[in-house]
């Protein structure tokens, strides 16, 4: 996909998350990627290299969404959040290694996080600002709807 400014990300972004409406979670946006890119989105807790917290790769069969095991589980949702952003971006291929994807069973975790790590190193920025700008939108959503005040009062906090 082409780049896209941040505005029309902030206006896609928000146009999801109102359309969800009250349905609004993690795990309906979850199932909104798994329509728009129609396969299963998994997320997992993995062992990887101690400087990556996540990453999301497109596998034959799923879209695969893994979160460091030893992150904080406060952090948890903002990596799961961020990597989303990447698939509503669209940086992520629908296959990521072309007619050589594996599927999730062939899939090596180990190998693939040492691509990552390697292509982290000298990543240009833009596509993780989006992926970031994006995910903290959908952390701000969550937090609104899952947040604990009564509903009558939630609205003076809107
Ligand atoms: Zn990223």
């Amino acid at each position: 996909m082409s780049i896209q400014s941040f505005s029309k990300i902030k206006t896609l972004t928000l146009k999801i998350i109102d359309e969800l409406g009250k349905d609004f979670s993690i795990d309906s946006i979850r199932c909104f990627i798994e329509q728009i890119r129609n396969k299963p989105l998994l997320i997992q807790r993995a062992t990887i290299p101690n400087s990556i917290n996540g990453f999301v790769v497109g596998l034959a069969d799923v879209d695969l969404i893994v979160i460091a095991a030893n992150v904080d589980d406060v952090l948890v949702k903002a990596i799961c959040t961020h990597e989303m952003g990447h698939l509503l971006a669209g940086h992520i291929p629908l296959v990521s290694f072309g007619s050589d994807t594996p599927s999730l069973d062939n899939f090596n975790l180990e190998d693939f996080a040492k691509i990552v790590l390697y292509r982290d190193n000298r990543y240009e920025s833009r596509q993780e600002q989006e992926a970031e700008y994006i995910g903290r939108f959908l952390l701000a959503a969550d937090y609104r709807y899952e947040s604990t005040i009564p509903p009558h009062v939630r609205h003076m906090f809107r």
